[in-house]
Parts: structure tokens; C-alpha cells; sequence
């Protein structure tokens, strides 16, 4: 009897470890770039994650022509409902509070510099000035769910779909029992509650001028979402100029600042990717007077030079480098 009562024991530690300490893994190629998705789960749940991601990119995805946003965008005009409701919703709120910075409406302008396709061009400044007065959220009309553009307006929602995929994602894990998990969704990660052999989360920040080497690495414990925007992400050269893909709506022009990444770690995956991109856009210091304005949120800036800034939020997070710390 005791010996059976030692091997159900033993069987079941033994079954605890494995679930413990082995994820189930994929990678998944969705949203134009490589995913890797951690679930310390069950094979059901990985699958939940993979169609959540897939459902997403077949909403949101304004370059491919079977989505639904290239539908909203051709027409112009839709009854908005679900995921692309709140998006929209989320995406107006977020480009009011960054001051326009993050701009849903920038599509004209990612194809007039022909990213979508790779098919790159320097627009004129006729054409800079034609397609900068399609661009501003007061082109779109948001009434009750009823969705309508002015003409030539278009929205794109590249600069916040990963971060909403990443927490819908994280969402229906915890909905299904899910203790951890690490989404890594090309510059998005996201991660799930305590590792579950109880040592940090390991995110590293891209150096900008060699994205595959870590110029610097968060550690912490538990569910948090880091975002990183860069110009070195995206970009093309033309002319002996390099022109990347995070547009200034107000110049319409590449966003030329002292900033090589911003990186935002905050609790929510949406809007850390909005602030990212918004704080790229804004410049080092007009980001670091937003930062003070917000209480939601931590930022690490790479400036050009390679010097390192983390606000003192999420200083003790970082190691791996030497950084100043911005205080409030
Ligand atoms: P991210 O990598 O999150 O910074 O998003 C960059 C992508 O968002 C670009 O590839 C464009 O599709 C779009 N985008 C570029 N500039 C802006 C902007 N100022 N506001 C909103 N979306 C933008
Ligand atoms: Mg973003």
C-alpha cells in the first residue's frame, strides 16, 4: 500500500514538472511578420492562441485585399461591429491623447511610400500635399457603429493591431485557466503571470543599428506587455537616404528625431503598441513630457548616439547596459 501511495506520488510530481516546466510552443507566420507563442497549457489552448491570431490578421490586415478593413477602406463606409468596433474606437481615443502623433488614418500615406507592397518611392511634394489633406481623424465619422470616411481617406491599424491581438490573446488564456504564457508577436511581447518555475521573464530591446543583438534586457515577474518601435524596423534606401516605415502625420515625411527606439512597458498589449509608435513619432523630448502627463505606462528610448533613458518606473527592470533614469 505505501509503496503505491510513493509511486502516485512520484507519478504525479513527475506529471506536475513536465506541465511546469514545458510550454507548448509555435511559430507562426501572421500581420506580415514571425510570431512566437509560449503556453504553458494545454494543446487546446496554443490552438485557441493560433485562430485568435489568424481571425485578427483577417480583420485588420489593410494590405491584404480579403480583409475586412480593405473592405471598409474601398467602400468607405460600414457598419462596424466586434473587434474592428473596438479597434476603431480605441484607435480614435489613442491618436486624441498622443495629439495625433498616432494617427489611424496614415494609410494614404504608407502606400503613397509604397510599403504595403515593397514597391518604395519618394513622394513629390504635390504628392505629399494631395495625400496629407486625407489624413487626420476628423476624416472619419464614427457615429453609434455606423463607420464613414471622407473620400480618400483610409485607415490603418498597423501600428496597433499586434499589441490588440497580443492582449485579446492574453485575455482568452486567462479566460480558459491559463497561469503563463509568453506571446512574441514580431516587436510585441506579452506576457502571462508568474514563469512557472518561478524565475523572470527575459525580454531583451533590439539594438537599433544590429536588431538581433539585445543592447539592453528586462527582467521582471508576472503580466506585463513590452512594445518596441524603431525606424530600423522597416525602411528603404533611395538617393543615399534611408526612409523608414513610421510616418509623421503632420510633415507626412519618415519621423527624423534623435530617437533610434522607443520601447513601452505597460499592463496593456494595445496600448503599449500605440504609445510606441506615437512616442517614436513625438521625438525624446516631447515623449518624456507625455510620459509625465500618463500615469499608465514606463518607456525606454535608444537615441541615435546608442545612449540609453528608462523612466523610474521601470528602471530596476533593466540590466545589461548603462542608462539614465528620467524622473517625474
Ligand atoms: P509600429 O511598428 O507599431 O510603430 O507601427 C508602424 C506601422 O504603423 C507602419 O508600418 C504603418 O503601417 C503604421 N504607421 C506609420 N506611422 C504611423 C503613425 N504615425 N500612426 C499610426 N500608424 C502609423
Ligand atoms: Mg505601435
Amino acid at each position: 500500500m505505501k509503496k503505491l501511495l510513493i509511486s502516485i506520488l512520484l507519478t504525479a510530481l513527475f506529471l506536475t514538472g513536465c506541465s511546469v516546466s514545458k510550454p507548448v510552443e509555435a511559430e507562426i507566420f501572421a500581420m506580415d511578420t514571425l510570431m512566437d507563442v509560449k503556453v504553458w497549457g494545454g494543446q487546446e489552448d496554443l490552438t485557441l492562441v493560433t485562430y485568435e491570431i489568424h481571425r485578427l490578421e483577417s480583420i485588420f490586415s489593410a494590405a491584404d485585399s480579403g480583409s475586412v478593413l480593405s473592405q471598409v477602406n474601398l467602400s468607405g463606409k460600414r457598419e462596424l461591429s466586434g473587434d474592428l468596433l473596438s479597434i476603431t474606437r480605441d484607435a480614435m481615443a489613442l491618436s486624441e491623447k498622443t495629439d495625433g502623433a498616432f494617427d489611424p488614418t496614415v494609410y494614404p500615406l504608407v502606400r503613397l511610400w509604397g510599403f504595403p507592397d515593397d514597391e518604395y518611392h519618394v513622394p513629390t511634394p504635390e504628392e505629399l500635399e494631395h495625400t496629407l489633406a486625407l489624413i487626420g481623424t476628423e476624416h472619419i465619422h464614427l457615429e453609434e457603429n455606423m463607420l464613414s470616411m471622407d473620400s480618400g481617406t483610409m485607415l490603418d491599424f498597423g501600428a496597433i493591431a499586434k499589441g490588440y491581438t497580443s492582449q485579446q490573446c492574453v485575455n482568452l488564456l486567462k479566460t480558459s485557466g491559463v497561469d503563463a504564457a509568453l506571446l512574441s508577436l514580431g516587436g510585441n511581447v506579452q506576457t502571462l503571470g508568474i514563469k512557472p518555475d518561478g524565475s523572470d521573464w527575459a525580454v531583451g530591446i533590439a539594438a537599433p543599428d544590429s536588431p538581433m543583438q539585445p543592447i539592453a534586457v528586462f527582467t521582471f515577474k508576472g503580466s506585463k506587455a513590452l512594445v518596441t518601435s524603431g525606424g530600423y524596423q522597416r525602411f528603404f534606401e533611395f538617393d543615399g537616404q534611408t526612409y523608414h516605415h513610421i510616418l509623421d502625420p503632420k510633415t507626412g515625411f519618415p519621423a527624423e528625431n534623435e530617437l533610434a527606439s522607443v520601447t513601452i512597458i505597460c499592463d496593456n498589449g494595445e496600448i503599449a503598441d500605440a504609445y510606441s509608435t506615437a512616442l517614436f513619432v513625438m521625438g525624446f523630448d516631447k515623449a518624456c513630457e507625455f510620459w509625465k502627463s500618463q500615469a499608465d505606462f514606463d518607456a525606454v528610448f535608444v537615441l541615435k548616439d546608442r545612449s540609453i533613458y528608462a523612466t523610474e518606473g521601470c528602471a530596476e527592470m533593466l540590466s545589461d547596459c548603462e542608462f539614465t533614469v528620467i524622473k517625474r
